[in-house]
């Protein structure tokens, strides 16, 4: 694609604009490579990020409860022919425990994360669910992957508020080779039913798979706009030594910021994270996502001994764990004049 030099100009003012992107648009703005224009993106995005969530950074603290799966995504440290992964299930009063340090360090929201793990049964989860809801008042995430929708039913019936489930890439023929067993269409088939259960629902895609393409991310993009996400993150593939993608190259920090930015312009309004892979591929550019459109920081709360086994990618389990991280973002968010927000921080006001 060529661009003559205004024509990224005209483009990111109507973006910022609130103007409805073609597809050819948001590949043009994905592929801007000169740094005028890639820092004239990030600034777009920022001020549409202020004017329409705020300057408030909200807090999600995570809890990584289980690294079993029962899937076997072949980007993914957990999955299930990793024999090397050391398998690990924390039980409910441990979780509930985690969920009240959560609260007491000033987040509003918990994510209840694990690998697709039937071993938590649905009566577990909404136990789990309400008894976190009794003795806090934080916002519940779950991030656990795809289940039946009675399943999702009765999590939003015991308190459940929002549900991630990444759909890791837009091209269906991709999802299906890097997702055995499971296509996209099933993927969004969940994310319609979590939509239609009232829950705020998070998306997102990784950057630089193997065979991934940039129309394929504008594509991403499109599917995010569609199916309406509340929340969207976006990461970086890293190759897991113990996967049949090792050895292929790590996604591009630089394009991340890039999605990010152009989701920014597409969502307007959504909470958008700075992913811990990012950090993890590379720091300066986690801390680049909250001038480039995100306002949401998720420290992990997993103990230092199960985190380090929930490797989804490498490096993940050595990040900075809750209090270090909070503290040093505090400090950089003070400097940028961002206040750490107060509460649930939803997409969904509430009164
Ligand atoms: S990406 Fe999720 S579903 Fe796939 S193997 Fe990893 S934990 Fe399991």
């Amino acid at each position: 694609m060529t661009c003559t030099s205004s024509a990224p100009d005209d483009l990111l003012f109507r973006a910022e604009q609130g103007g409805c992107l073609s597809r050819e648009e948001i590949l043009e703005l994905l592929s801007l490579n000169d740094a005028e224009h890639v820092e004239h993106l990030y600034r777009s995005a920022d001020r549409v990020r202020a004017a329409c969530v705020g300057e408030e950074v909200f807090l999600r603290g995570i809890i990584e409860f289980s690294n079993h799966c029962m899937n076997n995504c072949r980007y993914c440290g957990l999955r299930r022919d990793n024999r090397q992964a050391v398998r690990y299930r924390m039980d409910d009063d441990e979780i509930l425990d985690l969920a009240e340090a959560i609260e007491d360090r000033g987040c509003g929201t918990v994510v209840l994360q694990s690998g697709e793990d039937l071993h938590y049964t649905r009566e577990r989860m909404c136990a789990i669910i309400s008894n976190i809801k009794a003795r806090t008042g934080l916002a519940i995430t779950l991030s656990i992957g795809q289940r039946p929708f009675d399943d999702y039913r009765a999590f939003r019936d015991a308190g459940a508020d929002r549900y991630l489930l990444r759909h890791e890439t837009a091209n269906p023929e991709l999802f299906a080779e890097l997702c055995p067993g499971r296509s996209l269409e099933d993927r969004i088939q969940c994310l319609r039913w979590l939509k239609e259960l009232d829950y705020e629902v998070g998306m997102g895609c990784m950057v630089g798979l193997p065979g991934q393409t940039a129309e394929d991310l504008a594509d991403d993009v499109l599917l995010i706009r569609e199916l309406g996400a509340d929340m969207i993150g976006i990461g970086p593939f890293i190759p897991h030594e113990e996967t049949p993608l090792k050895g292929s190259k790590a996604g591009d920090a630089g394009m991340v910021l890039r999605m990010l930015a152009v989701i920014r312009l597409v969502t307007r309004d959504t909470n958008i994270p700075s992913t811990t892979a990012l950090g993890v591929l590379d720091g300066d550019s986690r801390m680049k996502a909250f001038k480039a459109g995100a306002n949401v920081f998720m420290p992990v709360f997993t103990p230092q001994d199960c985190a380090k086994r929930y490797e989804i990618y490498p490096g993940k389990g050595d990040v900075k764990k809750a209090d270090g991280a909070i503290n040093d973002f505090r400090e950089f968010f003070g400097a940028m004049g961002r206040p750490m927000g107060k509460g649930p921080g939803g997409r969904r006001k509430r009164p």
